[in-house]
């Protein structure tokens, strides 16, 4: 992700902030501009950047900032949405009268706000149900019946709308299941990135000529996947899972197998970008290799670049989580990339490359609309693809 700053003081800012902590401006995320600003009122409800307050683009902050307190995007004033880009595309939120959700709730969209920045970024198709009710994207945050009940919710991807159970936002939970399911990395935005690839194999992979090489290399996704995940559950990963696959749920099914080499896709992406906005120069001591920078976005985007990311990667990798084990904390990436692994995340470098960066302004609202229709048009989870 790119570094943030306040335009009022150069103070640093995160991606998260609706405040600068030196000098208290107010700020917002634009993201017509992939840019954090500090923002001063202009008229009633609409609010202008301090950098450009000769200039002519009013904002107006997303509902959700300004009522909720749970985002801090702004939408352009000419944007008849009352929602933020992000925002919009939720289309279920938790019951907000219960104890935690409001908290469960606003980890969900800083999560969420995370996937949409990298594929905007990556310049990939985001559309929500509004826009393209055949193909447009939906979050619903649903929290499981009763208390001390099995878990009734299950996070998974199903025709474009994406279902993330609220316990996965409570940090002892999440927890709790990543040891019972002997994973070395559990995490909202790994949950958000994963099954955001469940929903570009729809967009990217299925009907069209690529999918005779997504099964040479991640195998056929038309053997029966309930079966398969019984399996997994049941017997354990696939025997020397590690050499072939990027985790143990990977080894489940061919579609898992690309949900989480897309979701490696993205970290690496992500992590790569801030690395570089950051002015980082690697060198380990010792190393008989040149210093290297890591890559800017763009620098990472041609089909051609990939072989130089990964091998970045290794050396970005190596580093933070040194450092994390420098503070006595969990390697961010406990990961091990083998060959095979690395021609399958090549795969989805070239699709991204090949994608074209879309600019594509939302419909006029009907989000009411929107927001109240039934469920019903979406097949239950577990005839498609119901994760954990
Ligand atoms: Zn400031
Ligand atoms: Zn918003
Ligand atoms: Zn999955």
């Amino acid at each position: 992700m790119k570094t943030f700053h306040c335009d009022n003081c150069r103070n640093l800012v995160f991606f998260e902030n609706i405040e600068c902590t030196k000098c208290g401006s107010k700020l917002a995320y634009l993201p017509d501009r992939s840019a954090m600003a500090a923002i001063q009122p202009s008229k009633d409800g609409v609010w202008e950047p301090l950098e450009s307050a000769q200039g002519q683009i009013k904002y107006r902050l997303c509902a959700n900032y300004e009522t909720q307190n749970i985002c801090n995007w702004a939408i352009a004033d000419s944007d008849r949405n009352s929602l933020c880009r992000s925002c919009r595309l939720t289309r279920t939120i938790p019951d907000l009268t219960q104890a935690g959700h409001g908290q469960a709730w606003y980890k969900m969209e800083v999560a969420k706000r995370r996937l949409v920045y990298g594929l905007i970024a990556l310049g990939l198709p985001i559309e929500s149900r509004l826009e393209n009710p055949g193909k447009g994207l939906a979050f619903d945050f649903l929290c499981d019946a009763g208390n001390g009940a099995a878990p009734t919710i299950l996070t998974g991807h199903s025709q474009g709308l994406i279902t993330i159970n609220l316990a996965e936002a409570d940090d002892v939970e999440r927890e709790r299941r990543r040891v019972a399911m002997h994973e070395p990395y559990r995490t909202l935005l790994g949950h958000f990135r994963h099954e955001s690839g469940h929903y570009y194999w729809d967009r990217l992979i299925k009907d069209t000529t690529h999918l005779d090489q997504c099964r040479a290399l991640f195998g056929d996704e038309r053997q029966d996947y309930a079966a398969a995940l019984k399996k997994h559950y049941d017997d354990g990963p696939t025997p020397k899972w590690n050499e072939r696959y990027i985790s143990e749920y990977a080894s489940s099914h061919p579609w898992e197998d690309w949900a989480e080499t897309w979701a490696h896709y993205l970290h690496i992406r992500d992590a790569m970008e801030t690395a570089a906005e950051c002015g980082l120069v690697l060198k380990p001591e010792n190393s008989a290799h040149a210093a290297f920078k890591p890559m800017t976005m763009d620098e990472m985007h041609p089909a051609k670049a990939f072989d130089k990311v990964i091998g970045r990667w290794f050396a970005l990798a190596q580093v933070i989580n040194n450092f994390n084990r420098g503070l006595g904390l969990h390697d961010p990436y406990p990961f091990v990339l083998t060959p095979t692994v690395v021609d399958k995340l090549r795969f989805v470098h070239t699709l991204v490359s090949a994608q074209p960066v879309r600019h594509k302004r939302p419909a006029a609202k009907i989000l009411d609309k929107f927001l109240t229709r039934r469920r019903q048009s979406f097949p239950p989870l577990s005839e498609a693809s119901a994760d954990r």
